[in-house]
Formats: structure tokens, C-alpha cells, sequence
């Protein structure tokens, strides 16, 4: 598959291990894992395995990945004890304020948030 920008980025050695990270699911597909500078009480990401580098770059055929991506999501949120909610963001480019370009899910919950956003 083509993607453009393959260059690997810091999630690339989480998922090879050669950097540490607090992993709270691995499946052949995804991993999810703590964000290091989290902006909440619980605020994880979840990252496919292949290095897509944005959103706007999927594929139509990486609809069921990104289904996967989602329901990881939730489920890894019910495990954390999200009950009250959560939410779910997808940062793209550089208006959307992306700093890492290998696509992810952030989960963010714990507390109360705002809308909308800023
Ligand atoms: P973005 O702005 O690209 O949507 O979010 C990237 C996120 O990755 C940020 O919330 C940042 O704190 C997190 N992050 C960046 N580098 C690392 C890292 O090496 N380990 C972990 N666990 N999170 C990281």
C-alpha cells in the first residue's frame, strides 16, 4: 500500500519495542497505550500496526482497520472505567494540530470536557 511520508516515527519503535511504552492492548492489528503526556485522567491512544500517517490518507479498503481501531477504542475505555464517557479525537495535518504522523485514536476521559474545543 501506498501511503505518502513513510518515514517511521516514535510510535513505530513503541510498536517494534525498542522504545518503552505503558501498552494496555495489543491484537495483530492495533495497539493501544498510554499517552505521555496525558490530558486527562485517562488518555490513551490506539495506533494500527501499519503506518498510515493521517487520516486523510486512509484507503477505502482500511474501513474494517478503522473499524477495529474503533472498537478497540470503546473496549479499552470500558477496561479503563470510562462509564461517565469519553471522548474520541483523530488530530490531521497541520490544522488539526497533528505532531505525530502515524495515524491514532486518542481516548481522553476522566473528568469533564468542554465544548467546543478551541
Ligand atoms: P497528535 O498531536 O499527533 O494528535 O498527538 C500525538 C500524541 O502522542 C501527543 O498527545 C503526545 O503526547 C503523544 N506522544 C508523543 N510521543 C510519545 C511517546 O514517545 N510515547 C507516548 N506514549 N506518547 C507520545
Amino acid at each position: 500500500k501506498k501511503y505518502g511520508k513513510p518515514e517511521p516515527t516514535i510510535f513505530s519503535k513503541i510498536i517494534d519495542k525498542t522504545i518503552p511504552a505503558v501498552i494496555i492492548h495489543e491484537d495483530e492489528k492495533c495497539l493501544a497505550f498510554r499517552d505521555v503526556n496525558p490530558q486527562a485522567p485517562v488518555h490513551f491512544l490506539v495506533i494500527p500496526r501499519i503506518p498510515i500517517p493521517r487520516i486523510s490518507e486512509a484507503h477505502n479498503d482500511d474501513a474494517q482497520l478503522l473499524g477495529h481501531l474503533l472498537i478497540v477504542a470503546k473496549n479499552v475505555a470500558k477496561k479503563e472505567g470510562l462509564d461517565e464517557g469519553y471522548r474520541v479525537v483523530i488530530n490531521d495535518g497541520k490544522n488539526g494540530a497533528q505532531s505525530v504522523y502515524h495515524l491514532h485514536i486518542h481516548v481522553l476521559g476522566g473528568r469533564q470536557m468542554k465544548w467546543p474545543p478551541g
